[in-house]
């Protein structure tokens, strides 16, 4: 499996193959590539509407999910709404595929 390091700016193009990674600089790219091999996750990020305001909140999983599970937490993030004022960092739902959705702005 061929690979791009995302973790740090660098790059670093990894083969990762029966366990064993090449390519790359440091350790962290190694358990990204284990990582992405064996069970990849995913930060998901959306928008909600807010209600009382005519606008829409950006919102980020807390936690990153299972890849698998992306495409059934965008369908629940779609049926979401919310409500001013949101600060930033504030749990707008919980359990969205074991994570709490949390806003990554202010909307007062
Ligand atoms: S392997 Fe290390 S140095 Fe290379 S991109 Fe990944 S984190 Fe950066």
């Amino acid at each position: 499996m061929n690979l791009t390091c995302i973790i740090c700016p660098k790059g670093c193009h990894l083969q990762y193959e029966n366990g064993t990674t090449n390519g790359n600089a440091c350790k962290r790219g190694a358990e990204y590539a284990k990582s992405e091999a064996t069970a990849p996750m995913r930060n998901v990020t959306s928008t909600l509407p807010v209600t009382n305001r005519g606008v829409f909140v950006s919102v980020k999983t807390e936690t990153p999910i299972p890849k698998h599970s992306v495409q059934d937490a965008m369908q629940l993030i779609r049926s979401l709404s919310a409500k001013a004022p949101i600060r930033r960092g504030e749990i707008l739902a919980r359990e969205i595929c074991g994570t709490n959705l949390i806003a990554i702005m202010t909307v007062l």
